[in-house]
């Protein structure tokens, strides 16, 4: 495919060093790390997710990923880094890069945008990302306990993102989430090199500011994923629009014939299925918690009176019934009797039990981050509704908070109660213990949830 080129070139150094200068994170990996751990999780992505092979659609994301990836700052090249650029068949707005190059983005995101600048703008965003290697700065800040089956957790942070059950597993936090969700300074990192990578590929920065305005009122039933993984850190808009007019991109690139090419292509395809009805039939073998458990029967044994200690290395110590069975994600562990854990549409689910996890908390209080966990979890259950307000509580000697939730079981059909537990650790992360249990079973449930949390021992030094 010929594209004509840029009018706009290179902008005089003078221009270039009035700008921030945005200086990568602190980082334990090597380069080679994020090039492995990415096309690992790459890898799991085109097996589990329908990517567009059709000559228009990846020729034009690979001359636009081209024409961005020309224009990375010198001292943010990493020869080792293979950048590849694909789309996916689904309809949600999103994209996602993933450490080390491999670029996916969604039909959806190229369907919504209205100019070839803001599919440019995301890109920039993403890339940004990538050459920052924010994924794996995020992760050098993970303990053992969030640092498990990278690729299985990536994978649950894409499907399961907007669309999770209350319990899914490694769809929230840990290291799947660190590779794909974005602390604040991080996105506004992105945002600046990102303006900056468009502005020398001679594109308007500003386009990358609408796209976000378009995701924001545009982000449709699944919820906005896209903007979960990536904050806005406050004044988006603003601070692009203000490094744009220091970037002064004069005749930004305004040839979108090929641009329009593609919208039209895309009209005359049948439209794009969920990521959920994409995904459903695409058995998670390799699941997150790379056990394969089948579907949650129904039949559960009542809890053993008989407790048993489990120890989570350097995070947390907890006593559960001796018939619960422990079942290891990337991002939490969760605690569940025989029968009432497996697989649910691709979801791993479980009806019975109880879940430990870590959630990054950055700067908020207990119950503000509480609050978020539950806006996150109410996201991909609609049904979800808090059947109390917050009680305070002692949890493992630190001031805690207990709520009841109630939903529907999207496996059982039938009314289910969640009794949530939070506190933070010394770092202020959230840590959480979720108690799930039919809502005429959960007063005998109560009990166990209450004993089980009751022994928890947080580790001191976080
Ligand atoms: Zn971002």
């Amino acid at each position: 495919m010929k594209r004509s080129a840029p009018l706009v070139l290179l902008l005089s150094a003078t221009l270039l060093a009035s700008q921030e200068q945005i200086a990568p994170p602190e980082n334990k990996y090597t380069p080679a790390q994020d090039v492995e751990l990415g096309l690992q999780a790459a890898t799991e992505v085109r097996q589990q997710m329908p990517l567009m092979r059709d000559d228009l659609m990846s020729s034009y994301v690979e001359e636009l990923g081209r024409r961005l990836t020309a224009a990375i700052r010198p001292d943010l090249r990493h020869s080792e880094f293979r950048y590849s650029f694909e789309v996916v068949n689904v309809r949600e707005i999103n994209a996602f890069a993933l450490p080390g190059g491999p670029m996916f983005v969604n039909r959806g995101m190229i369907e919504a945008a209205k100019t070839e600048g803001e599919v440019a703008g995301v890109m920039a965003h993403e890339l940004s990302h990538v050459v920052l290697r924010h994924g794996t700065a995020q992760a050098s800040k993970a303990t053992k306990y969030e640092v498990g089956q990278v690729a299985g957790a990536v994978l649950g942070a894409i499907i399961g993102g907007g669309w999770g059950q209350v319990i899914s597993q490694g769809t929230q936090f840990g290291l799947g989430a660190a590779f794909m969700r974005f602390s604040r300074e991080f996105e506004r990192q992105a945002d600046i090199e990102g303006s900056h990578i468009m502005a020398r590929a001679g594109y308007d920065p500003r386009d990358m500011a609408n796209m976000f305005k378009t995701i924001e009122k545009q982000s449709g039933s699944g919820g906005p994923q896209w903007l979960s993984d990536h904050p806005n850190p406050g004044n988006r808009s603003e601070y692009i629009t203000r490094e744009a007019q220091l970037l002064r991109v004069e005749n930004p690139i305004r040839d979108t014939r090929t641009f329009d090419q593609v919208k039209a292509h895309l009209r005359q395809l049948p439209p794009a299925p969920t990521t959920e009805q994409a995904t459903k039939n695409r058995g998670r073998t390799t699941g997150t918690s790379g056990r394969n458990t089948g579907v949650p029967t129904g039949r559960v044994d009542p809890p053993s009176s008989s407790f048993r200690t489990y120890n989570e290395g350097n995070l947390f110590q907890v006593s559960v019934p001796a018939n619960w069975q422990e079942i290891q994600s990337s991002s939490s562990v969760t605690f569940a009797p025989s029968g009432a854990y497996g697989q649910n549409n691709g979801q791993t689910v479980f009806t019975h039990g109880v879940e430990f996890g870590l959630g990054r908390n950055e700067t908020h209080d207990l119950q503000t981050a509480t609050d978020e966990l539950i806006q996150s979890l109410a996201n991909g259950n609609p049904n979800l509704s808090r059947a109390s307000g917050y009680q305070r509580v002692n949890v493992a000697d630190r001031r805690g908070l207990r709520t009841v939730l109630r939903n529907r079981s999207e496996v059982t059909g039938q009314d289910e109660a969640i009794q949530l537990v939070t506190t933070q650790m010394q770092d202020g992360n959230l840590f959480y213990a979720i108690g799930v249990a039919p809502g005429n079973e959960f007063s005998n449930y109560q009990r166990v949830f209450d004993r089980v949390v009751g022994s928890l021992q947080l580790a001191r030094q976080r």
